[in-house]
Parts: C-alpha cells; sequence; structure tokens
C-alpha cells in the first residue's frame, strides 16, 4: 500500500486532497496545526503539531522501521484572502511561518530520501505584489535547487483561485469566492453588494474536485517545473453577476476602494501537457458552493 504524508490536512484543499488519497487506496497521515473545521478527517493518522517546529516537522515524516512516506504533498500556510494578504498587518507572520514550514520539510525530505513532493504554491508567485506571493516563489526555488542540489522529485501547481465546498467562508481568512457568496447571501433584496476595486481585475477560478484531479496529474507526471492549475478567467464583477444570478436575487454592485491584487496572466504551457481538463463548469461549482454557504450561514 502506497504512504502519503499530507501537510496542511486540517485546511481546505488538504482535507479534500487526503479524502481523495484515501479513496485511492492510500494510507494517509495529516498534518495540522487544527483539525478539518467542516467534517471528519479522513486519513488514517492525524496529527496536530506545529511544522515550523523542526523537531514536529521531522517526527511526523517518520515511519517506523526506517520506512520512507512515498509521497509528500506540501499545502501547510500561513494564508487567507485579500484582506489577510494584502493588509500588510500580517507579513511578518506570514513570510516567517510559511518559510520556516517550507525550509523544514523541504530539508528533512532530502535528509530521509522522500521519494516525491508536491508543494501547493500560488498564480501569484509569478507576479509578486505582496510579501505571501513573494514567500511562494522563495519556496518555490528552494524546492527547485533541493531537485538540482539533491535530486529531491518535486512537483510545484501554482494554484489559482481554488473554491467550493468546506472552503473558510467567514472569519476573515475566507477568499473571494466564499466571500461574495456570504455578502450576496445576507443582501436583502433589492439592496448593493460592495466589490473591491473597479470590478474589472481578472482572476481564474478552479472547483475544488478538479484541482484535486488536476494536482494528482501533476503528481504523476515527470514536470518538475511550476505547473498552473486553473480553470476560467474572469472579471470580479462578473464573478459577482453569476453568483447574484444563482442567488435568484435582485442586487448591485457597487465598486469600491479596497485590496485587487494582480490580474491573472496567461497559462503556463506546461498544464497542457498534463492531458487535463476541468470537468465542473464555474457555473455548476458556484452553484454548489452557494448552496453549501447557504447551509452553513443558516446554522448560525
Ligand atoms: P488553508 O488555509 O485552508 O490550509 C492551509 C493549512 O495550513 C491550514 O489548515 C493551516 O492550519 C495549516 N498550517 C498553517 N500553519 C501551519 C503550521 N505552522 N503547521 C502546520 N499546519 C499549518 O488553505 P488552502 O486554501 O487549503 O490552501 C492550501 C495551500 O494551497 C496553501 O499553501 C495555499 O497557499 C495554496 N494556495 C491556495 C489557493 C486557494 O485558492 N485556496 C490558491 C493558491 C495557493
Amino acid at each position: 500500500m502506497k504512504t502519503a504524508l499530507v501537510c496542511g490536512a486540517g485546511g481546505f484543499i488538504g482535507s479534500h486532497l487526503v479524502r481523495r488519497l484515501k479513496a485511492d487506496g492510500y494510507w494517509v497521515r495529516g498534518v495540522d496545526v487544527k483539525l478539518p473545521s467542516f467534517s471528519e478527517t479522513a486519513a488514517d493518522d492525524f496529527a496536530v503539531g506545529d511544522l515550523c517546529n523542526f523537531r514536529n516537522a521531522e517526527r511526523v515524516m517518520s515511519l517506523p522501521n526506517r520506512e520512507v512516506f512515498d509521497e509528500v504533498y506540501q499545502l501547510a500556510s500561513d494564508m487567507g484572502g485579500a484582506d489577510y494578504i494584502y493588509s500588510g498587518e500580517n507579513d511578518s507572520s506570514i513570510i516567517h511561518n510559511s518559510a520556516q514550514i517550507n525550509l523544514n520539510v523541504g530539508s528533512i525530505a532530502v535528509g530521509k530520501k522522500i521519494s516525491k513532493l508536491f508543494y501547493a504554491s500560488s498564480a501569484i508567485a509569478k507576479q509578486p505584489d505582496s510579501e505571501y506571493c513573494r514567500e511562494k516563489l522563495f519556496s518555490e526555488r528552494f524546492y527547485s535547487v533541493l531537485h538540482k542540489n539533491h535530486g529531491l522529485d518535486v512537483r510545484i501547481a501554482r494554484y489559482h483561485n481554488i473554491f467550493g465546498l468546506e472552503s473558510m467562508w467567514d472569519g476573515g481568512r475566507e477568499k473571494v469566492t466564499a466571500a461574495l457568496c456570504r455578502k450576496i447571501i445576507n443582501a436583502t433584496e433589492g439592496s448593493t453588494i460592495d466589490v473591491w476595486g473597479t470590478g474589472k481585475q481578472t482572476r481564474s477560478f478552479l472547483y475544488i474536485d478538479d484541482c484535486i484531479e488536476g494536482s494528482l496529474k501533476l503528481m504523476q507526471s515527470n514536470c518538475v517545473e511550476p505547473v498552473d492549475i486553473a480553470g476560467e478567467t474572469i472579471t470580479i464583477n462578473q464573478l459577482a453577476e453569476m453568483i447574484i444570478e444563482i442567488s435568484g436575487k435582485n442586487l448591485k454592485i457597487k465598486n469600491i476602494d479596497g485590496p485587487v491584487g494582480s490580474d491573472s496572466k496567461s497559462i503556463n504551457e506546461l498544464s497542457k501537457d498534463l492531458h487535463w481538463q476541468p470537468s465542473t463548469t464555474l457555473v455548476n461549482g458556484l452553484y454548489k458552493t452557494y448552496k453549501w454557504i447557504e447551509e452553513q450561514n443558516a446554522k448560525q
């Protein structure tokens, strides 16, 4: 039986990844500072621990009898939506925590001769406009030189706005899709919803099931260069209009000052080499996500 370690297994993408690896027959250990927020973990073993701490990281990356994980998926990161990333208030913890996690995980993977390591980077690593992006670029480079100097077999995914069920949808760390769904759910008929920036800024959006499928396709490929894992590209106002349409409400959009980040840039040609296309349309993914957030919101 293949073994996998998922770092960040208490988070949105990590908890879905654990479920999929289990369904594919892996023995899975998850590690995170917290358990998943919306459902039980599917992992065989879940370690609650801080990967910034080298000893903790070394312990969770070890198996009995000096056996070595077949695959390590590194998704743990100090992250959030635009408000968290661009306010500037969290910059030192974002850089320190995420870089420390990656320095620990990468070095231990080399020391233990881990066969294959997947790193979750971000689309914005190629247009750094925040400390979150700069840390992603730094860690991409770190894993790349571990490949070059030590032969660590790495796969680097640049995710573009992943959304879906069981993502954070309130509390300040939610990302744009979930934040817009929540605002629209709570808007009264005929009112106006605020959207940051001109609304003309573009982003690519990908539904969670497709993100997991694309990530596993990348892991099975031979691409050691960063690869975009992305879906449909639209403007933020178009995204808001699609969600308003799903809600069935009569709402207007008001564009206000706020953090906007960089536009989505052209997708890396390498993603074509994966012979993979997302199977969930943006509108279907948004519909499922909207309904799930509506249920969560009603419970509060
Ligand atoms: P998430 O915040 O839900 O998951 C990250 C997890 O890392 C959290 O559960 C958090 O508790 C954990 N973590 C943070 N510090 C830790 C530490 N010191 N030790 C152990 N665990 C720690 O985020 P996500 O949306 O699931 O994203 C997963 C990865 O993908 C992240 O690296 C993120 O930067 C990257 N990414 C995500 C998106 C997206 O749209 N969701 C886009 C680009 C890149």
